[in-house]
């Protein structure tokens, strides 16, 4: 009998995955985590039902996710990653050398533990390098009362439902904002906005009580379900928006990256928003 994975962000929506084998299912004190086999889409991390990553399609959520801010900010040496239990934001954000630091914030060691022994396509040898600075600390927290600052900070949450909720709040933002250096910039996972429109609209209204350039960018994630992913974007310089394609191409072309889907023309492509999203940011 054929095993299913029905995807469970969505009351009215589900989406179901063949399950070739369940690699490894168990509960940490926050989430459940199931590991599980797909034929097409490979290894599928999911949290509470919800899904987090997969093998064959992470490469575009953590390429966007790390490449467009760093690039465009230009010289970030200290990054801060909220969440992020997989390992692969921190994973391409280590491919940039003049990041001297990189702290990964996430709450559930069972995420990263699990992440080192499983998935490891995914996380590579992040977690042993020299620059990783990993705090098992509930990110709001950390957030509100470390004494850092950071050039780039990177939230890859959960949705905004259990642990994650939190790292969506008006308050979460305001301490965002005091660990950030001039001219920094935050970017957020800010969820599918034809399926979660005002989890983006809230964001961006409470982002822009602090930031004086809110916006996002897109992406699409095939196991993201419903369209564009929306990346938030806060920051008081709004010339970073607005790098010339130039700039990042000359600052690109050095790290030999080898990204499949990050280029200097889509970065720039992804900040231009189709009205039903450009319309949740006013
Ligand atoms: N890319 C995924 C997405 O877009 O939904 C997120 C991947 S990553 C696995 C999400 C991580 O956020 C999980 O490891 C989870 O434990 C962590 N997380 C959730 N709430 C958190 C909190 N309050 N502080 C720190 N980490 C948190």
């Amino acid at each position: 009998m054929t095993d299913w994975h029905e995807e469970g962000l969505y009351p009215d929506v589900r989406t179901r995955y063949k399950i070739d084998k369940v690699l490894y299912e168990s509960s940490t004190e926050h989430q459940k985590m199931r590991l599980l086999v797909h034929p097409r889409l490979g290894k599928i991390l999911t949290l509470d039902d919800v899904t987090q990553t997969t093998e064959k399609d992470e490469f575009i959520y953590h390429e966007m996710m790390t490449h467009v801010p760093i690039l465009a900010h230009g010289a970030a040496r200290r990054v801060l990653i909220i969440g992020g239990g997989d390992g692969g934001i921190l994973e391409e954000v280590l491919k940039h050398p003049g990041v001297e630091k990189a702290t990964m914030v996430e709450i559930d060691a069972g995420v990263v533990e699990f992440s080192k022994l499983y998935l490891s396509e995914i996380c590579k040898g992040a977690f042993e390098d020299p620059r990783t600075d990993l705090v098992i600390a509930d990110g709001f927290a950390f957030m509100a009362d470390s004494p850092e600052k950071y050039d780039v900070i990177i939230v890859d949450s959960t949705d905004p439902e259990g642990p994650g909720e939190i790292l969506f709040t008006r308050e979460f933002y305001r301490h965002s904002k005091e660990r950030l250096t001039p001219g920094g910039v935050m970017v957020t996972q800010n969820g599918v906005p034809f399926m979660q429109a005002e989890e983006l609209r809230t964001s961006a209204t409470h982002l822009r009580n602090y930031f004086a350039d809110v916006s996002c960018y897109l992406a699409t994630i095939p196991t993201y379900v419903g369209g564009a992913m929306a990346m938030g974007w806060a920051t008081d310089n709004a010339a970073l928006r607005k790098v010339a394609v130039e700039t990042l191409e000359a600052r690109f072309k050095p790290l030999n990256l080898n990204s499949r889907y990050y280029t200097p023309e889509v970065h720039k492509a992804a900040f231009a928003l189709p009205p039903y999203v450009g319309e949740l940011l006013l």
